[in-house]
């Protein structure tokens, strides 16, 4: 016995049976039967052939016919319906055929509509995966948008505010000169010595601004100049030592193998980012405690790390930390005295700080067991600087190629000879 001739002699059956329990409403139910017909006809010649990949085609289309927003409410799968179908068939097939044709029947459809409910599963996942992926991408594309206008934002604010900044300076410095010489006014000087503070921090805002701006934008340009790293770490100590000291802490800073190489840097950037993070660490350390420069030298790299004894960082803060604005806790905490406790600022300093390291190759990161201000944990800031040996630019290594040349005979020199 054959299952086609079988199947023809239920397929109106079936398809009467199908349509009505499935569908309510005259109008759709049209379609659907037609659907139904395509349905069993691909059936028959599945079942025939032995192939179930006949099917292929229209069980992708019936996956697809789901519309996006069906997917956004997670509808109800297709699963159930070709489930519905099957049992429906079992129906048809208990009262309009013997139990022989049945057996028959059974033995070569269902391992075809097994096919077809793995197919629809693996179609539908593939669906929703693609429709997930693509929200994604519209989510991070709006991200970007975002953080460019973020961006724009910061550099057309920042240059906004240069030009007033700059006629306040010249105004005060006109006032200044016109105060009646010989008779000093103490009350005066203050106010002008106000306006110079006021005006200066908002100069280092204000450049803040312009830096994140050009490191957002890959505008950064670096000058290679050679520095010892020893004395780079002296430079911010002296730069800084002032402030800990009126903060009542201790700031040390290690020698370490290594310290007295000469490598190539932008001086002046290198810096910056190294007193960002120092000075901070001076901020969120309280009065009596003490930050310890140290470090060490690596293949290819030179590390130096930061540590305090100050208010820790979260876990989960410690990446957010280096984004631009990427200040923690109270926004209403703001302070103007730079290393003043928990003084709060604009949240740019260690995003600067590591625009420039990453701009040198290297990389910035934190690690802190966590965010107690009363036990102060702290926290210590590891800066991995790569070690170079010359400029990476031609311009650059022409200027200073006798001095690199000199280095290295030296640091050969100094190896001990080998037998
Ligand atoms: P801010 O201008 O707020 O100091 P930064 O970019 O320099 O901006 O730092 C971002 C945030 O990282 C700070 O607001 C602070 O919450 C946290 N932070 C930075 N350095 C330390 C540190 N040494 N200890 C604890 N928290 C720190």
């Amino acid at each position: 016995m054959h299952s086609t001739p079988i199947m023809r002699k239920i397929r109106e059956h079936w398809l009467a049976r199908v349509s009505h329990s499935l569908v309510r409403g005259e109008g759709v139910r049209a379609s659907f039967e037609e659907q139904l017909a395509r349905f069993y006809e691909l059936l028959e010649q599945a079942v025939a052939s032995g192939d179930p990949s006949w099917l292929d085609q229209i069980l992708d289309d019936w996956a697809e016919s789901r519309t996006e927003t069906e997917l956004e409410r997670e509808a109800t799968s297709l699963y159930p319906l070709l489930n519905q179908i099957l049992l429906l068939t079992f129906d048809v097939q208990r009262e309009y055929l013997s139990a022989d044709e049945s057996m028959e029947l059974l033995g070569s459809v269902l391992p075809i509509y097994t096919y077809c409910f793995e197919r629809i599963v693996h179609r539908e996942t593939q669906l929703q995966i693609n429709h997930v992926s693509n929200e994604l991408e519209k989510v991070r594309d709006s991200l970007e948008r975002l953080d460019r206008s973020k961006s724009d934002f910061i550099s057309v604010a920042a240059h906004e505010l240069k030009t007033p900044l700059t006629l306040i300076e010249g105004y005060t410095a006109m006032l200044r000169e016109n105060l009646p010489s010989g008779k000093a006014d103490p009350k005066m000087g203050l106010l002008l010595s106000g306006i110079d503070k006021g005006t200066q921090r908002l100069h280092e805002i204000v450049n803040d601004m312009i830096d994140v701006s050009m490191i957002d934008n890959q505008l950064l340009d670096l000058n290679f100049q050679p520095m010892w790293i020893k004395q780079l770490l002296a430079l911010t100590e002296s730069d800084l030592v002032e402030s800990a000291l009126e903060r009542k802490q201790t700031l040390i800073i290690h020698d370490f193998p290594g310290s007295e190489e000469l490598i190539f840097i932008d001086t002046e950037r290198m810096f910056q980012a190294l007193r960002n993070v120092v000075s901070n660490a001076i901020k969120y350390t309280p009065d009596g405690g003490s930050i310890v420069i140290a470090g060490r030298t690596l293949p290819g790299f030179v590390e130096i790390t930061v540590s305090d004894t100050g208010i820790g960082i979260d876990l989960e803060d410690q990446l957010v930390i280096f984004e631009k604005f990427g200040r923690l806790g109270d926004a209403q905490l703001h302070s103007s005295g730079k290393t003043k406790f928990k003084g709060g600022g604009p949240g740019l300093g260690l995003s600067i700080a590591r625009g420039v390291i990453e701009a040198h190759g290297g990389a910035i990161w934190v690690e802190s067991p966590g965010y107690d201000e009363i036990n102060c944990p702290g926290s210590t800031f590891h800066i991995l600087i790569p070690l170079r040996k010359e400029p990476p630019d031609d311009k650059s290594a022409v200027l200073f190629r006798s001095l690199s040349e000199n280095v290295q005979r030296k640091s050969l020199d100094a190896q001990p000879i080998k037998d």
